[in-house]
């Protein structure tokens, strides 16, 4: 089990110029290597010693993986750009809010400020059990601790458990299936883009990792497609705190309206899964329907079908229900 020595162990740092370098590093040492972005997860595993790698591969000196550029009729965001940025990137702000709202409800400003979107995306899960280096499924043991008879699972899954109950941190990636982005990874088998929707994995698909990426890919940006632009969306995250507090639950929507009708819906919901749970279920109840209580009902019901609760956690049934009414009648222009 780990121990807070705030000290790090040693190992070998590069710090490449240039993408090939860093793919190149990747692919010589595999899984011994750690890749650093922002930092502002992978210290806390380093210093808590929860995770030791032998070389650390640091992307911050490497210029094609920052920025925020158009793209076609979309916008492609370099992996390395900070939260900060999207969060306050005026052509984010004017045509995908839902990005920007999402961005500013990460941690705190200065967090903001140093952690990138690619980090955001690709941070572990803050089980505690799981972060303090217990040896669960999770960590390649054989139990999981936040899912015994005496566990804190407060802020643990609510759906698709598969032995391990962890849930995805991340705010901006409900925001991001939202919009139908995709994932643009450089590996040394090439580049490759693969939906956000299916980026994200549970347990089911590998208990050892929260996205498809294996030890030698790297994401390298995020592409959003003019699709949604301009049209309805809506951002909500609930946390026990205002600022420095991962979401309990968060949802991110956006909507095809139609003359008050609604003619295509995505929605997301964060923080009751091991991965971004796309709501299917209610998308295809709400379709073609217009936005009243009636819908607003069916949704809420569509919501939490299959859901199972653990012992602590019963509140977020209550609390998806709402959250996933909200974001289609409050979902703004
Ligand atoms: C106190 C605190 C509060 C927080 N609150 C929130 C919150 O409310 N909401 C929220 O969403 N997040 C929150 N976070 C998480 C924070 O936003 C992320 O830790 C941060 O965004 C990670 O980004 P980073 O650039 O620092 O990544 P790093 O810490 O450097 O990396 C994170 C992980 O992703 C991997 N990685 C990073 N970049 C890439 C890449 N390009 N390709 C492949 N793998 C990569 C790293 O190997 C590492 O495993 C919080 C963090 C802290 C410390």
């Amino acid at each position: 089990m780990g121990e807070i020595r705030d000290m790090m162990g040693t190992f070998e740092l590069f710090q490449p110029m240039e993408l090939e370098g860093a793919l190149d590093l990747l692919r010589a040492h595999g899984s011994d290597a750690w890749v650093l972005s922002g930092g502002m997860d992978t210290f806390d595993w380093l210093k808590d010693r929860a995770k030791s790698p032998r070389v650390v591969v640091d992307l911050g000196s490497i210029e094609e993986l920052k920025g925020i550029e158009a793209n076609g009729d979309g916008i492609r965001i370099g992996a390395m750009a900070k939260v900060s940025e999207v969060a306050t990137h005026p052509e984010i702000l004017a045509r995908f809010p839902v990005l920007a709202q999402a961005a500013e409800k990460v941690a705190t400003p200065q967090i903001r400020n140093q952690g990138t979107l690619g980090g955001n995306l690709c941070q572990d899960t803050r089980c505690w059990y799981y972060r303090s280096g217990w040896p669960c499924y999770r960590a390649g043991g054989n139990i999981c601790y936040a899912n015994a008879p005496n566990s804190l699972n407060r802020e643990h899954c609510i759906f698709e458990a598969n032995r391990c109950v962890a849930v995805s941190p991340s705010d901006t990636a409900p925001a991001l299936i939202a919009l139908e982005a995709e994932m643009e990874i450089q590996s040394v088998r090439g580049m490759q883009r693969v939906s956000a929707e299916e980026f994200f994995i549970g347990p089911g698909t590998d208990i050892t990792r929260m996205t498809v990426l294996q030890p030698s890919d790297l994401l390298t940006g995020i592409h959003i497609p003019g699709t949604w632009a301009g049209r309805p969306s809506y951002f909500e995250k609930v946390a026990d705190r205002k600022a420095w507090d991962f979401a309990l639950v968060n949802v991110a929507s956006t909507l095809d309206v139609r003359e008050g009708v609604i003619y295509e819906a995505r929605i997301v919901v964060g923080g009751v899964a091991a991965r971004p749970l796309r709501m299917h279920r209610v998308e295809n109840a709400i379709a073609g329907r217009p936005i009243n209580d009636e819908t607003l009902e069916e949704a809420a019901r569509q919501a939490v079908q299959g859901a199972r609760p653990l012992r602590f956690n019963d509140f977020k049934i209550a609390l998806t229900r709402n959250l996933v009414k909200r974001s289609i009648r409050e979902a703004r222009a």
